[in-house]
C-alpha cells in the first residue's frame, strides 16, 4: 500500500464525489474550495441526471448517502417536450440515457434512468461526511509541481502539499492555465435568465407532459426560448428514507419548476455587464419583456415566478484539444470539458470523471501503478469522452439557440 494525499481543488459536485470515492478507499484527501459556503453563488436549481450520474453516485456515495440521494431525487419520463410558444404540446422527443455499459461494470439498466434533483440538496448529501476535509475560503492562485509531490498556494497566503493535485475548479479554473495553457473556453454567444416558479402555479400553465419530461422548451423564430424543468421531491417517502432526511438535517423541501428565458446576447436589452449586476426582480421583468409578442401564458408563467430567485448566466464551452504527458497534476469536470447546458450532461460528466479518477488513484494507493501511468490512463479517457459531449453540445445549442460554432 502506497501512502499518497490527494489535494482537490474546488467543492463543486466532480470534486466532492471524487473526494467521497477516495475515503472510501481509506486514501488521505483535502479539498480547498474558493467559496466561503456551498451556498455562496447561484448556480442553477434543477439538475437533469443520467445514466452517467446514476452510476457514479451509485459508485462513490457511502450507501447512507446514496439512499438520501434516491429518497430526494425525482424520476422523469425519458422524453423532452417541444412546447408551442402558447405553451401546448407540439411534440415528444425520446431521449438518449448516455449509457456506456462498458464503463460501468453493474451500470443502471431501467427505463427510468433520467432524473430531475434539485442541485442544491444534492449537493448538500454529497458534502456529508467530508467537513474535516473540506476548507472554504480557499482560493488556489497557484501550484508547483516537483519531482515528489505538488505545493498549493492559496490567495490568503497559506498552502497545502500533497502528492497529487486535481484541479475540479470548474470552467475558469485556476489549474487549467498551469497545466494545459493551451486548452481554452469561448463565449457560445449566448445567456440566460433563470428563476423558480411555485409548483402550483406552473401546474395551472403547463400541459402534464412538461411536468412529467426531462425538459419542455418553446422556442420562437428568434431562437429566443423559454425552458422548464420540474423537480418534485417524491411526496411519500418511505419512512427509512424520512429518517435518514432527518438525520441529515435535510428538511423536505417544496416543489417547483426552473423556468429559463434565454437566447443570443443581441436579444437582451442590456450588455451581460449590466445586467449581472442587476437586481433579482428586475431580471425577472426583463425575461418577462423579452417574452412581449408571445401568448399571455408564457409571460405569467415566468412573472408568477420567485422574484428573489432570478440570475443570469452567460454561457461558454470548452474548444476540444490535448493535454500533455501526464505529470502529478491534472484537471475534472468543467476544468477541462465545460459546455453550454442544452444537453443538461456536464455535471453528469464531472461525476463520471471522478469515479474514473478515484479508480486509477485507487491502483496508486494499492501500489499496482505508478502516479503518471494512472493519471496518463485517466486523461487519455476523460479527452476522448468528454470532448465528444461538448461537439454533441455545441451541435445541439446550434439548433436550438443559435450557439456559437467552435472555430
Ligand atoms: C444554469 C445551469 C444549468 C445546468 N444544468 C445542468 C443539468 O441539468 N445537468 C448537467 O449534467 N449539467 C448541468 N449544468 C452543468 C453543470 O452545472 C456543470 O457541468 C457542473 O457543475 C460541473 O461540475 P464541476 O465540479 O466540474 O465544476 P463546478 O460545479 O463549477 O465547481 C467548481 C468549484 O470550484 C470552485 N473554484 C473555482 N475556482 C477556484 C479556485 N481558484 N480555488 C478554489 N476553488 C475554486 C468554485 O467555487 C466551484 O465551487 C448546468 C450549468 C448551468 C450553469
Amino acid at each position: 500500500m502506497a501512502q499518497i494525499k490527494v489535494l482537490i481543488v474546488g467543492a463543486g459536485l466532480g470534486g466532492i464525489c471524487l473526494a467521497q470515492t477516495l475515503r472510501k478507499a481509506h486514501i488521505d484527501v483535502e479539498i480547498f474550495e474558493r467559496d466561503a459556503s456551498p451556498w455562496d453563488r447561484p448556480q442553477g436549481y434543477r439538475l437533469h441526471l443520467e445514466a452517467d450520474a446514476l452510476n457514479a453516485l451509485r459508485e462513490v456515495l457511502p450507501s447512507s448517502l446514496h439512499q438520501l440521494f434516491e429518497a430526494t431525487a425525482m424520476r422523469t419520463e425519458p422524453f423532452t417536450t417541444i412546447l408551442k410558444t402558447d405553451l401546448s404540446v407540439a411534440k415528444r422527443i425520446p431521449t438518449d440515457d448516455g449509457q456506456d455499459a462498458q464503463f460501468w461494470p453493474e451500470f443502471i439498466s431501467d427505463e427510468k434512468i433520467h432524473c430531475n434533483v434539485d442541485r442544491g440538496t444534492l449537493r448538500e448529501i454529497a458534502l456529508i461526511g467530508l467537513e474535516s476535509c473540506c476548507h472554504f475560503n480557499k482560493q488556489l492562485t497557484r501550484y508547483e509541481s516537483k519531482a515528489d509531490g505538488v505545493v498549493a498556494t492559496f490567495a490568503d497566503g497559506t498552502s497545502a502539499n500533497g502528492h497529487v493535485l486535481i484541479g475540479a475548479d470548474g470552467i475558469h479554473s485556476a489549474v487549467r492555465p498551469q497545466r494545459a495553457p493551451q486548452l481554452n473556453t469561448m463565449d457560445a454567444g449566448v445567456q440566460a435568465i433563470y428563476g423558480r416558479v411555485p409548483y402550483e402555479l406552473a401546474e395551472k400553465l403547463l400541459p402534464p407532459e412538461a411536468l412529467e419530461d426531462i425538459f419542455g422548451i418553446a422556442t420562437d423564430e428568434r431562437k429566443l426560448f423559454l425552458g422548464t424543468g420540474a423537480v418534485r421531491f417524491p411526496t411519500k417517502p418511505d419512512v427509512a428514507a424520512k429518517e435518514i432526511l432527518r438525520s441529515a438535517t435535510l428538511e423536505p423541501r417544496d416543489n417547483y419548476v426552473v423556468c429559463i428565458v434565454g437566447g443570443r446576447h443581441e436579444l437582451f436589452p442590456q450588455s451581460h455587464a449590466e445586467l449581472r449586476s442587476a437586481t433579482p426582480k428586475y431580471l425577472q421583468a426583463v425575461a418577462v419583456k423579452m417574452l412581449e409578442g408571445w401568448p399571455e401564458k408564457a409571460r405569467d408563467l415566468v412573472g408568477g415566478g420567485d422574484s428573489e430567485s432570478f440570475f443570469i448566466v452567460s454561457m461558454s464551452t470548452s474548444v476540444p484539444g490535448v493535454l500533455d504527458s501526464p505529470t502529478n497534476v491534472t484537471l475534472l469536470g468543467d476544468a477541462v470539458h465545460a459546455m453550454t447546458p442544452t444537453l443538461g450532461r456536464g455535471a453528469n460528466l464531472a461525476m463520471r470523471d471522478a469515479a474514473l479518477l478515484g479508480r486509477q488513484l485507487k491502483t496508486v494507493a494499492r501500489g499496482e501503478k505508478p502516479l503518471a501511468e494512472a493519471l496518463g490512463s485517466y486523461e487519455q479517457e476523460l479527452l476522448r469522452y468528454g470532448f465528444d459531449v461538448v461537439r454533441e453540445s455545441v451541435a445541439m445549442g446550434q439548433q436550438r439557440m443559435g450557439q456559437n460554432p467552435l472555430p
